[in-house]
């Protein structure tokens, strides 16, 4: 039997995860993915990390922590467990995503075998060919395996990236890249919906606003950190667009017009979908689709980068005169206090489209 590598569902898993996935099951290894984010995760990642990490790092902690109880059950026998460094050539991963080998080996004294590799497309070329044969190595896999599974795993990403493009959720592009479950691209719904859900999603208000919801993937995709904030807006009748609906080029093309590459990935991705949308109204060749109504803006408490980002997108939208709210999530975040926000954002807004009509 191959190896069996579990892999952390927290930070990069929502980029990236279709890649490695079919790597690994390419050289015979079996992936167990750590499953949703629960209560019992956050609580594990809060115990293991100090007080100051942001939530998404002890999101993370959490999951490899429930990962290595699997591993105690012999269910698993290593952890994935990249070192995100560059993997654009042009802006570079939190400090926290470079460091997250060293937070773990550090945090736990027993530990299974970690598989790492450094993701670094800056510095060699060919540098994420060259990591995927580090982990054929460690599988020990057959080197004439490596090019198949690794355009193999690039063309699952593309499809991956295609699906987002198009408004599915990470995850259900996940599911349907597995195999598993096909996805309606063109409306992002899971095609197997029950007749109940067909009829809840018919009979809920008529989307009138569109907002964009900006944040790292790992927060705006994460249903237990972010309480479930996508189903509650939709809910609401809202129509909501993601920074993972756009493609990038388009992004960086229109974006660096207004404003200057930031360092960090994420918050490079956030603050020029930010910047894109805002400045449609200004531009009329940009797709109807893409017009927004106001910016709801998910941040993490603790985080550096986000700060600025935050600032940069408040500024923007008040020089547009565009209607903004920002979100900050921590492990103690209460639901009722985001939806009370929430709803007082759409309603503000639902009647300032009213008065505009
Ligand atoms: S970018 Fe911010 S939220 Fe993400 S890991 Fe770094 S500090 Fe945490």
């Amino acid at each position: 039997m191959g190896l069996r590598v579990g892999i952390p569902r927290a930070l990069w898993y929502y980029s990236y995860y279709p890649f490695w996935r079919t790597f690994f099951e390419s050289l015979g290894a079996k992936v167990v993915d750590s499953g949703p984010t629960s209560r019992d995760t956050l609580n594990m990642g809060v115990d293991e990390t100090v007080s100051e990490a942001c939530v998404p790092i002890k999101v993370f902690v959490g999951h490899v922590k429930s990962l290595i109880k699997r591993w105690e059950k012999r269910e698993i026998d290593a952890i994935f467990m990249p070192r995100y460094v560059n993997w654009s050539g042009r802006t570079v991963y939190c400090p926290k995503f470079l460091g997250l080998p060293d937070m773990i080996r550090y945090s736990f004294s027993d530990l299974p075998k970690l598989i790492e590799v450094r993701l670094d497309a800056r510095r060699r070329p060919l540098a994420l060919l060259r990591a995927c044969n580090t982990i054929r190595k460690e599988l020990g896999a057959p080197r004439r395996l490596l090019l198949g599974a690794y355009v193999k795993a690039l063309r699952t990403l593309h499809r991956h990236n295609e699906l987002l493009r198009q408004g599915v959720s990470p995850l259900d592009s996940i599911a349907s890249t597995a195999g598993g479950t096909s996805v309606n691209a063109t409306s992002g719904k899971v095609a197997g919906e029950t007749r109940e859900d067909r009829e809840a999603r018919d009979n809920r208000e008529t989307p009138v606003i569109r907002l964009a919801v900006l944040g790292y993937p790992y927060l705006i995709y994460d249903r237990y950190v972010n309480l479930g904030l996508l189903d509650k807006l939709k809910n609401l009748g809202v129509e909501v667009i993601t920074a993972e609906c756009v493609w990038p080029h388009l992004v960086q093309k229109e974006a660096s017009k207004f404003i200057k590459n930031l360092f960090w990935t994420y918050s490079d991705m956030v603050a020029k979908a930010g910047y894109y949308f805002l400045d449609l109204d200004a531009n009329e060749a940009k797709p109807e689709a893409h017009r927004i109504d106001g910016i709801i803006h998910i941040t993490a408490f603790g985080c550096g980068p986000d700060a600025m980002v935050d600032k940069l997108l408040e500024l923007k939208a008040r020089q547009l005169s565009k209607p903004f709210l920002p979100l900050t999530l921590d492990e103690h975040t209460g639901e009722a206090g985001a939806l009370t926000r929430l709803e007082a954002f759409v309603d503000m807004l639902k009647r300032r489209c009213m008065t505009a009509g």
